[in-house]
């Protein structure tokens, strides 16, 4: 049955058999359902993650984690350890880190928001763990699998972000790792891939949707899609966020900013609270709508 079900594509039946048998679902239904901080994914609720590409100050941390839960969103995103793509630094273009973390944890607490927050080093897992309920592995990281295996160790829920030159088969291969560890609550996030050529020189990735039917059709994991980096360009942020609940997404991530055009990283790409509040309920629309499945 299966062998009629794949002829042929690029996921062989070895490999679902053999390479990652632990993200395979064992029947059509098999679909993941789990809960982190009280919220339910795989579930009828899809997860909005929420907030500032990175955590730049105290101030702005705190007033993103007030706004934000007060719309709807149900985790608080933000970077304290940034990937950054090139080395250089300034006052505000700077990772916060340490502080950074200090920060989140605060948030945390006044506002009763999760958290998910990216590590990038194996020695930091335990201090961003203190304040994660998700521990975010970039797209960078994807591959790092002795990293892998460390994160997963941690017992942290994880959400592991495609790379975006990863097939299908590299991702699900990376996922492996984590499951290997029995560590269970593991969330694909589709974030944008590379293409030889976009038709806007400010778009620097192409939303994959595609890949949100793909997956379902072999794992049971639960996956995110992430539009404020698949497209980097605020404009096109409300039809593909609507396009990714429609092609079945389990969550949203999204990059959201009191004053995106100050945002120290990736200025083009935050939404406001404004925009976020009136795109949250038209995502909630479409949801309850079509799926039967709800946001808000
Ligand atoms: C992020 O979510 O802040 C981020 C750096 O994403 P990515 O790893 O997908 O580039
Ligand atoms: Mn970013």
């Amino acid at each position: 049955m299966l062998e009629n079900k794949f002829p042929g594509k690029d996921i062989t039946l070895d490999d679902m058999k053999e390479k990652f048998p632990l993200c395979v679902k064992k029947n059509e239904n098999d679909f993941s359902k789990f809960e982190i901080a009280g919220v339910e994914f795989g579930g009828n609720q899809i997860p909005i993650m929420a907030g500032p590409n990175m955590v730049e100050s105290k101030e702005l941390i705190l007033d993103v984690a007030d706004n934000i839960k007060k719309i709807g969103a149900h985790f608080l995103r933000g970077g304290a350890f940034k990937p950054l793509t090139f080395p250089y630094r300034s006052k505000k273009f700077n990772e916060t880190r340490e502080q950074g973390i200090e920060w989140l944890k605060i948030a945390k607490n006044e506002f009763k928001i999760p958290i998910i927050t990216e590590v990038m080093e194996e020695k930091y897992i335990e201090l961003v763990s203190s304040v994660a309920d998700i521990l975010q592995i970039g797209s960078r990281n994807m591959q790092n699998y002795p990293f892998l295996t460390a994160c997963a160790r941690s017992g942290k829920p994880i959400m592991l972000k495609r790379h975006y030159g990863a097939s299908l088969r590299d991702w699900l291969g990376a996922a492996e790792y984590i499951l290997y560890e029995g560590n269970k609550k593991v969330i694909l996030c589709e974030r944008g891939v590379s293409i030889p050529h976009t038709h806007r020189s400010t778009s620097r990735f192409a939303i994959d949707l595609q890949v949100v039917p793909a997956a379902k059709e072999i794992t049971h994991l639960p996956i995110v899609v992430d539009p404020s980096h698949a497209t980097f360009w605020r404009p096109w942020i409300n039809s593909m966020s609507l396009a990714a609940v429609a092609s079945g997404a389990d969550g949203i991530m999204l990059e959201v900013h009191p004053d995106p055009e100050n945002s120290a990283v990736d200025p083009l790409q935050p939404i406001n609270y404004d925009h976020f509040s009136k795109l949250i309920k038209k995502m909630d629309v479409l949801a309850t709508s079509v799926y039967n499945k709800k946001i808000l």
